[in-house]
């Protein structure tokens, strides 16, 4: 089954995906976190990627788009993936398989952003926290907390624009299709996680 979550920045679609991936044991493919990655290694798309990224802009379309075909490609994905910031435009959308479910997660912008601004995220393995429900300083991997260079007040304007303009769009794209279900957001992570599983267990 493959599955694609939908959402502002900072909705929830890592956290839950990730959940969601050990819960189906399905593989969760972030194409951010891709990205992140790629930088970090300083391969050809991270390279590509960095121009980007930092300023809250898109990577245009065939860059992120192979990059996620290759990945969908593995043997792993063979009876689905869980995709988290993928696809983000109608023509990342348009290049993808049709996918059985799509959940869009929706928060308010006001609560998106006290999100971003809370956000830290383990260096060795991606998990997240916010600052007002953290128990420690470091990751319960051992892992240092960091905070993404994207997640300031200013490049989240630019990604909630981007995300206004480019991404909204995909809901009726997909609500068309038969595939969007819009699931709250808000409250907790175990709230919101029973929601979305109660979407893939109710509709088939
Ligand atoms: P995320 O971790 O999903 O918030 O993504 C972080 C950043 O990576 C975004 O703000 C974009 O700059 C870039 N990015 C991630 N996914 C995509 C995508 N599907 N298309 C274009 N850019 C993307």
């Amino acid at each position: 089954m493959l599955i694609v979550l939908l959402g502002p920045p900072a909705a929830g679609k890592g956290t839950q995906a990730e959940r969601l991936s050990e819960y189906l044991g399905t593989p969760h493919i972030s194409a951010g976190d891709i990205l992140r990655r790629s930088i970090k290694d300083k391969t050809p798309l991270g390279n590509a990627a960095l121009l980007y990224i930092n300023k809250g802009e898109f990577v245009p379309d065939e860059i992120i788009t192979a990059a996620i075909k290759e990945r969908l490609a593995q043997k792993d994905c063979v009876e689905g993936a869980l995709l988290d910031g993928f696809p983000r435009t109608i023509p990342q959308a348009e290049a993808l398989r049709l996918p059985d479910k799509v959940i869009d997660i929706d928060v308010p912008r006001g609560v998106l952003l006290k999100r971003i601004t809370g956000r830290r995220v383990c260096q060795s393995c991606n998990k997240v926290f916010h600052v007002d429900s953290m128990t420690g300083y470091g990751c319960d991997c051992g892992g240092n907390l960091y905070i993404r260079e994207d997640d300031t007040e200013e490049v989240f304007a630019a990604r909630a624009d981007n995300y206004n303009r480019l991404t909204l769009p995909l809901k009726d794209y997909y609500a068309k299709l038969g595939r969007l279900t819009v699931v709250d957001g808000t409250g907790s992570k175990n709230e919101v996680f029973e929601r979305i599983l109660e979407v893939l267990e109710n509709e088939h």
